[in-house]
């Protein structure tokens, strides 16, 4: 099936082959039609399905008829973070590049002025942040009543951020006789209770079960000291050992943790970048963009940062907090293994609440995740005779076809000086503390000819 026969325009259609994509993913498949038609949608999809595309090209073909007005703009998308609000932004300029419409940013954090200036010469798509949006309006300075369409993205992590009674607010600003269309990844009763209220005999579009993680994915468990230090000491160890990392995301629960753990790993020679809440935005988006570009390989960031943003192939993602919430679990793992790629995420479980926490994630998502270690001891009883080095348990990839995928770091340094016949550089001071957790067998000299 094409995108020819989904009704789009031929503007639309040649952005849309320019930018590569062959077939509509299934939620664009099923919700462009009824778009098109004009009616409400409630599409039940997560960040990664493609959804974006199933709002913005339709949005663009309706859009090629009629002009903005100063202050009024004809559409309204809502995301919860700045990242997302920008990347519908990009989502605009690369499938609208065949059309003139003026797109507007309204997202706190940057200057009101320049949004100001922007709003008054007419907005054909407005993508706000609530807040700010309200903000906007409360001064006097943006109109509603002039929107014709309305999408609210990700309303169940509006939900988690406490937006639900500024999206209530904002229902209420625009047309009763504006179309709506409505994403969200799970339906908790408030959400449904929102979709009761302000959608009209919407079609539901449903592309995968919420709640399950990417099949793509290998997820592990490791364990760790509680203590901060002994989790930094572990993440360093998995992030060295790991084999195949091109880059990496690494969760922390809180946003102070990101920024400790990010000042930590800095200090450790590792290249980082940091995304948390607390950042302005000029500072979020050049760390995402760095991340982007694989200027830095490792991005600490929290859920509310990283929640849906778009990075096609993310090789690891590191738990340095297994979640509180287990939905968190599932939108923290899917931003890895996109797009058909397979992808590594690991857990640190450090004491009896972060068990309980993956027990009731093991429980959401309807599959046990196994502990590194334990796949470990068994590769150990086939190793030569152990060594103080194995007084802390080792950590490596658990099954066969991993364990030969994910060779230690040090290994490969063996394996490099080896090849080039020379002695072996000596092991940084930094790196001393990791040789601990590893087998003795991988800490033997090596005997290299000159
Ligand atoms: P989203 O769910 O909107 O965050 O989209 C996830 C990713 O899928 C983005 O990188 C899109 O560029 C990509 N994408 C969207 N539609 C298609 C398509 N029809 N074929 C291939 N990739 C797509």
């Amino acid at each position: 099936m094409s995108f020819s026969h989904l009704g789009l325009s031929e503007k639309v259609l040649a952005a849309v082959a320019a930018t590569g994509y062959k077939t509509p993913t299934p939620i664009q498949d099923q919700a462009i039609p009824h778009v098109l038609a004009r009616r409400d949608v409630l599409g039940i999809a997560q960040t990664g399905t493609g959804k974006t595309a199933a709002f913005v090209l339709p949005m663009l073909t309706m859009l090629e008829k009629g002009r903005a007005r100063a202050r009024m703009p004809r559409t309204l998308i809502l995301e919860p973070t700045r990242e997302l609000a920008a990347q519908v932004e990009e989502s605009f300029a690369r499938y609208g590049a065949n059309h003139k419409l003026n797109v507007a940013l309204i997202i706190g954090g940057v200057s009101f002025d320049n949004q100001d200036s922007k709003l008054t010469r007419g907005v054909d798509v407005l993508i706000a942040t609530p807040g700010r949006l309200l903000d906007h309006n409360e001064r006097g300075r943006l109109l509603l009543t002039g929107v014709e369409l309305l999408v609210i993205d990700e309303a169940d992590r509006m939900l988690d951020m406490g937006f639900i009674p500024d999206i209530e607010r904002i229902c209420k600003l625009v047309p009763f006789t504006r179309q709506t269309l409505f994403f969200t990844a799970t339906m908790p009763p408030e959400i449904r209770r929102i979709t009761e209220q302000f959608l009209h005999n919407p079609v539901r579009v449903e592309v995968a079960k919420p709640a399950t993680t990417v099949a793509t994915t290998a997820q592990f468990l490791a364990r760790s000291g509680r203590e901060p230090h002994d989790k930094r000491d572990t993440l360093r160890r998995l992030i060295r050992s790991a084999q195949g990392l091109k880059n990496a995301i690494v969760f922390c629960n809180r946003k102070r943790d990101v920024a400790t753990l990010h000042r930590s790993l800095q200090r450790h020679g590792f290249s980082v970048q940091a995304l948390h809440g607390d950042m302005d935005q000029p500072a979020r988006m050049a760390a995402l963009e760095q991340f982007r570009k694989g200027e830095v390989t490792l991005l600490v960031a929290s859920d509310v940062a990283a929640r849906g943003l778009d990075i096609p192939d993310v090789s690891h993602v590191y738990n340095f907090d297994v979640p509180i919430h287990p939905d968190d679990y599932v939108h923290r793992i899917g931003r890895t293994g996109r797009a058909g790629r397979t992808g590594v995420a690991i857990s640190i479980v450090a004491g009896a609440n972060d068990a309980k926490a993956v027990a009731a994630i093991e429980k959401l998502i309807g599959q046990s995740i196994p502990y590194m270690d334990k796949q470990m001891d068994k590769q150990l009883d086939k190793q030569p005779a152990p060594s103080a080095a194995s007084q802390h348990p080792p950590q490596r990839q658990h099954s066969d076809h991993r364990r030969h995928a994910h060779r230690p770091a040090a290994v490969a340094r063996i394996d490099e000086a080896r090849s080039r016949r020379t002695p072996l550089p000596a092991r940084p001071r930094q790196d001393d503390s990791d040789a601990s957790h590893l087998p003795a067998f991988l800490l033997r000299p090596v005997t290299v000819k000159a």
